[in-house]
């Protein structure tokens, strides 16, 4: 068992806004001991001299998927809906390898950008097969990264999903659309494969389970999700009440919020994470917070796709346990935590005038990191204490961020855009050395990721223009239930403009 003794760093203290200079002991990737400078340590240990850095616990992203980073960037002016009716251009036709790689991707960089942990939506069935998701699963041991891998799983297509979108479409491209939604029972069996033969070491890369977006699923498939997550204690996480359409959607088809509609089939707990939460109101916030669930506040996204403004005071308020995420390439364009942090941080300022109810720095750094512990379910990540997991982040203090220090939480949430990340370990070892991942050869996955890129737009030529023939009538149709009455605003900007 390996034991290291970290000499010389100054480590966050984000309650007390201080960063003391602190010794560590890590004994098998495990925080044994903290210390004055000078702390005594076992003849054997490693010395890893962390002077000159800030310490702080490796970032948690409560919400990503490793399946979009080869998309990086495609698109400018879209929405959430958009997105998903344009799914054939960007997740259709991936090899295993495309898969790995894309997934691969996202580790590197979420790694160099001192995120140590990520709660992955990726591949559903019959996108992915089971041995697809573990070749995913291994892009994250690959990495060195902890991980949540939970495929998204739907039974109801998109354009079935929302009442009134299918017969909106143009007749002309009704045919080409894949409005079939998928097998209910396969996708149960394909699940519960995976689960139960997943060769992962759990303690770092654990398989979840994602029913995508509750208006997608069946009660069936919903109730099966339920049923396979209590079996194999799996984490779950879902969209809920991501976009307005969404909201608006679940009232027509079921008469009641998305968060309620789950929780009377029993998905709501400790171990579910709601993704972006942006159209919740105090009723769902408040079962939320009765069943112990988190929710992964997305902001970035969010403003992305022009989905709101969520009201995370709220939900901090109400008893929900709050996390925070990048979300996907597709719509974040990049996976930084810290802009994660520093977007959280000013979308809860813009909300009101009455600067008691914005997020604090160190709410926001708690969200980023135990929020995202507890939802991932890695409940000994996200602090740097006896006992917990030693993912540690490095910040150098000689970079541009921290010169000079002032208030170090207020400067990790606000000014640190991961430029300072200097060193970066997960449970002990170092994966991430002078700012560049430690194993990955860049120049060879730039490459790679470039034919890989090539390869699925080529593949999925067909699938983009049927996206652009139909955007005009998706759009449409969402804009109009954007522009419905509904007892929540969470817009920037008056509705109808
Ligand atoms: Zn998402």
């Amino acid at each position: 068992m390996t034991t290291t003794v970290i000499r010389g760093g100054r480590l966050l203290d984000a309650t007390s806004r201080s960063a003391p200079l602190t010794d560590l002991l890590v004994t098998g990737g495990v925080i044994t001991s903290l210390g004055a400078p000078g702390m005594a340590a076992p003849a054997e240990a490693e010395v890893f001299d962390a002077s000159g850095t800030l310490m702080h616990a490796g970032l948690v992203n409560g919400h990503t998927h490793g399946s979009t980073n080869l998309s990086k960037a495609t698109h400018d002016r879209w929405t959430l809906e958009l997105l998903l009716s344009g799914s054939g251009e960007w997740a259709a036709n991936q090899t295993r390898h495309h898969k790995y790689l894309n997934t691969y991707i996202g580790a590197v960089e979420m790694l160099q950008k001192g995120c140590t942990t990520a709660y992955d939506l990726t591949f559903g069935f019959p996108l992915a097969t089971v041995d697809d998701l573990y070749a995913i699963g291994q892009a994250y041991v690959d990495a060195g990264m902890r991980a949540v891998v939970a495929p998204m799983l739907q039974d109801v297509s998109f354009y079935k999903a929302i009442p009134g979108l299918y017969d909106a479409l143009p007749a002309s491209h009704k045919a080409q659309v894949d409005a079939s939604g998928g097998d209910t029972g396969a996708i149960l069996r394909s699940m519960e494969e995976a689960l139960k033969h997943w060769p992962h070491d759990p303690a770092q890369v654990k398989l979840g389970i994602a029913p995508t977006i509750p208006l997608h699923c069946s009660d069936e498939l919903t109730l099966g999700c339920v049923k396979l997550a209590t079996e194999y204690g799996a984490q779950t996480q879902s969209h809920v009440a991501e976009s307005k359409v969404q909201a608006v959607a679940a009232l027509k088809r079921w008469g009641k919020s998305l968060t309620a509609h789950f929780d009377e089939l029993g998905m709501l707990g400790p171990n579910f994470t709601v993704a972006h939460g942006v159209w919740l109101d105090d009723d769902d916030m408040r079962r939320l917070a009765a069943k112990g669930a988190s929710v992964s506040h997305n902001a970035g996204s969010n403003m992305r796709l022009g989905a709101g403004i969520a009201d995370s005071r709220r939900m901090l308020e109400l008893g929900v346990n709050l996390a925070l995420g990048t979300d996907g390439a597709l719509c974040a364009d990049n996976q930084n935590m810290y802009e994660a942090m520093r977007y959280a941080s000013m979308v809860s300022n813009v909300r009101t005038p009455d600067y008691e109810r914005w997020l604090s720095a160190p709410e926001v750094f708690t969200a980023a990191t135990q929020g995202g512990a507890r939802a991932t379910g890695f409940e000994k990540a996200g602090r740097i204490a006896v006992g917990c997991l030693a993912d540690i982040v490095f910040l150098d203090l000689h970079s541009i961020n921290w010169i000079p220090m002032n208030d170090p939480v207020n400067q990790v949430v606000l000014t640190e855009d991961a430029t300072g990340v200097r060193d970066v370990m997960v449970g002990g070892k170092l994966v991430v050395r002078g700012g560049r991942h430690a194993d990955c050869d860049m120049a060879k996955l730039a490459r790679d990721a470039q034919v890989a890129r090539d390869e699925v737009a080529e593949a999925n030529a067909e699938g983009k223009h049927l996206a652009q023939a139909l955007e005009r009538a998706v759009g449409s149709f969402c804009m109009g239930l954007c522009r419905e009455p509904f007892h929540l605003h969470r817009y920037g900007g008056p509705l109808g403009l």
